[in-house]
């Protein structure tokens, strides 16, 4: 018996320096000390043994196991500390594969940087919620009861919220403005903010509109507050967050929140002003509607309209960010299709 266990000791020790890998290791501890190896087959044997020399013959057999899992364990962190040695065949001089990192959408990139030229002008920055009632998307705005953006064709109202009072029947806000009035309420004059965010309206798509899109406004409401200051500013903006002079004109327009209302033009930074396709040869971008807060807008903001004016503008991200980057399709930046975003890292 006493020769067996030398053997398998001898025959252990050997084979365990054999094994190359963890893999290989972890099949000679089996063969060692599992349930069918050479060391169990001792162990049952004991019993059978004349009692005078099971003492013994266990003493023995108890210290080969341990002695077995000494050198397992020596030559397992061998093998962990070998593997974990730099090859000597390592080449140093071959590039690696750099790590994926993402980056900002150009609509968000394009958000950030107005916030920080308008920042840089003394504006603070307002935030609200996507939902607000009929109230605040029309009633405080002037919008006249038939208006026609009151149907249901152009706002999402929220089913289970259509109770009757403009106050509480709910919807996706069809545009930003709403939350002009609720700052005014909320804060003491004089005013200078802007309020990005997202607006949705139930509209068929087309290259240049999309269900929900991004608009960013601007109010300034001040006492003796001056048509060519708001001009002054439109401009110092979009020169910011174009690198060069950007000139504008103002057209007439119409828009219930607003009195007088206009449709503010750029130069068109691609063919500088010649005419070109983008700007379908007349040299000019509508890039947002704009005007003076109506007076009843004032009022409903708690500010007396004999007292204070504004000016507001109402950009339109989208619209920007075609143009900074000349892609003729707003549906392109809301595709998700990685190919079209990464050109924009
Ligand atoms: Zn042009």
């Amino acid at each position: 018996m006493k020769e067996r266990l030398d053997s398998i000791l001898s025959e252990g020790k050997k084979i365990i320096e054999q094994a190359k890998t963890l893999v290989e290791l972890q099949d000679v501890k089996a063969f060692l000390l599992g349930k069918q190896g050479s060391l169990a087959e001792i162990f049952k044997e004991i019993p059978k043994l004349d009692v005078s020399l099971r003492p013994e013959i266990g003493r023995l057999a108890y210290n080969l196991k341990e002695q077995l899992v000494s050198r397992l364990d020596s030559r397992r962190e061998e093998i962990q500390l070998k593997s974990s040695e730099i090859s000597e065949n390592f080449d140093f001089t071959v590039p690696g594969v750099s790590p994926l990192s993402g980056s900002l959408h150009p609509i968000t990139q394009m958000c950030y940087d107005l916030n920080d030229a308008f920042r840089s002008m003394g504006f603070e920055i307002f935030e609200e919620s996507e939902i607000t009632s009929e109230l605040y998307a029309f009633d405080k705005l002037n919008f006249p009861p038939e208006h026609p953006a009151r149907d249901s064709m152009d706002t999402y109202w929220l089913a289970g919220h259509d109770t009757g009072s403009p106050e509480t029947k709910l919807c996706l806000r069809p545009h930003l403005t709403g939350a002009s009035v609720r700052y005014l309420q909320t804060h003491k004059p004089p005013y200078r903010f802007v309020y990005p965010g997202r607006v949705y309206r139930n509209e068929s798509t087309d290259a240049r509109h999309e269900r929900a899109f991004y608009q960013y406004e601007a109010l300034i409401v001040d006492r003796n507050l001056t048509f060519s200051a708001g001009k002054i500013m439109v401009e110092s903006i979009l020169s910011k967050v174009f690198g060069r002079k950007v000139s504008t004109r103002m057209r007439v327009g119409f828009f219930p929140f607003v009195e007088p209302g206009f449709e503010i033009d750029m130069n068109c930074l691609v063919c500088g002003g010649t005419g070109c396709s983008v700007c379908k040869h007349v040299g000019w971008i509508e890039i947002m509607p704009g005007g003076m807060p109506h007076p009843n807008v004032l009022r409903a903001g708690g500010l007396d309209p004999s007292e204070f004016t504004g000016f507001y503008i109402n950009i339109g991200l989208d619209r920007l960010v075609m143009m900074r980057y000349g892609v003729d399709d707003i549906r392109l930046f809301h595709s998700s299709d990685l190919r079209f975003l990464k050109q924009f890292n």
